[in-house]
């Protein structure tokens, strides 16, 4: 590939990226922790919706000991919303780390930044170009998009040959006098220039030598090998409230949604409305064995998308008799009226707002 093809590439994103500034509240941090909440709070997620959460963090835990102090159930409850929980759980755990081991001095090292629990080359090579000025190119999916459109690349992203010669080429690229605002230019770029759909490649400054804009190919780049598989699963909640508490689970499992809280859970292979495939299940028998629990409603289906997983939830609400004891064996009986202290999962809060005037 010409010198002057990557040359003029560099040049014109940075000319790009001085017209274009996003002024967002981490641009320009320099405090690893900071720079660090930011990144982990924007992987898979839009600018929009972290912003909140950002601050939020930002303003409840100033600095990375005040985060390794904090419970974790209040970690979870602050992320909630946000998805991909493992991020919320790896944050913590890494700032326990750094305050516990390391002396509460974030590591200042690509390396050493990449040792961090749920820090992978992508948020290491963003920390350490943003705070500490080392020559390290970000790699995520809008590089993939920028540099296989520009430079004509078909090899597939998701190969580890694919990967290997986007990294090398990011890396050649990448401008070594001023590697943090060379990183955010072309994650801008990608962000707001050259989308995945619709990018405004007639006011593009690159497309006079873009070669998926002159061989028509803007569409069809990136190339992916695989396509995602998408797992659909139902999950039947039972919502049962007795004398002013509401039962509850923790979810422990290594599944979607570790750590977050929900009702008891019964997970079938297709979705029902039929009582009967509630009613004999051994969920139900652990809970009311031998009671009279009345089903008073079930309300509609819910839908989550999860990158890799469809969740449709219905919500089963159940009753006792006034005198009858409720066995809550392995869930935690709580006070209804402190529901809205736990962290749920998206597809609960939802039901919960709809319900709450009626229910709770
Ligand atoms: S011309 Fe279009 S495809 Fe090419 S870099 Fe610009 S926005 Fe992307």
């Amino acid at each position: 590939m010409q010198k002057t093809r990557k040359k003029y590439f560099r040049d014109q994103l940075m000319a790009w990226f001085a017209q274009n500034h996003r002024p967002l509240p981490w641009k320009g941090e320099k405090a690893p922790y900071l720079v660090w909440l930011s990144e982990v709070i924007l992987q898979q997620t839009r600018v929009e919706q972290g912003l909140p959460y950002f601050e939020r963090f930002r303003q409840r835990y100033p600095t990375v000991q005040q985060l390794a102090e904090a419970p974790e159930d209040e970690v979870m409850k602050l992320w909630e919303g946000l998805g991909y929980y493992s991020r919320a759980r790896n944050l913590h755990a890494a700032a326990r780390h750094i305050a516990r081991k390391l002396g509460g001095r974030f590591p200042d090292t690509y390396e050493g930044i990449r040792q961090l629990k749920g820090v992978g080359s992508y948020t290491a090579a963003a920390i350490a170009s943003f705070a500490f000025g080392l020559p390290y190119a970000v790699v995520d999916g809008n590089v993939f998009r920028v540099l296989s459109r520009f430079f004509g690349m078909e090899t597939p992203i998701d190969t580890t040959a694919g990967k290997k010669a986007f990294a090398e080429l990011a890396q050649e690229l990448l401008d070594p006098a001023q590697p943090g605002p060379y990183n955010q230019a072309i994650m801008d770029f990608g962000a707001t220039q050259c989308t995945p759909k619709s990018p405004g490649c007639s006011s593009c400054p690159l497309h006079s030598d873009c070669t998926a804009y002159r061989e028509k190919k803007v569409e069809a780049l990136p190339v992916k090998s695989k396509k995602a598989q998408k797992r659909e699963r139902f999950f039947h909640y039972l919502v049962v409230r007795h004398q002013g508490k509401a039962l509850l689970n923790k979810r422990t499992e290594k599944d979607i949604w570790q750590n977050l809280y929900e009702f008891p859970l019964l997970e079938l292979p297709r979705f029902s409305r039929h009582e009967a495939d509630v009613r004999n299940s051994e969920l139900w028998r652990q809970l009311f064995d031998g009671q009279e629990a009345v089903i008073h409603r079930i309300s509609r289906p819910y839908q989550q998308q999860l990158t890799h997983q469809k969740i449709l939830a219905s919500f089963w609400e159940v009753g006792l008799p006034a005198e009858a004891v409720l066995n809550s064996g392995p869930f935690l009986a709580i006070d209804q009226k402190k529901l809205g202290e736990f962290a749920f999962p998206r597809v609960i809060n939802r039901y919960l707002n709809e319900a709450q005037l009626t229910l709770f």
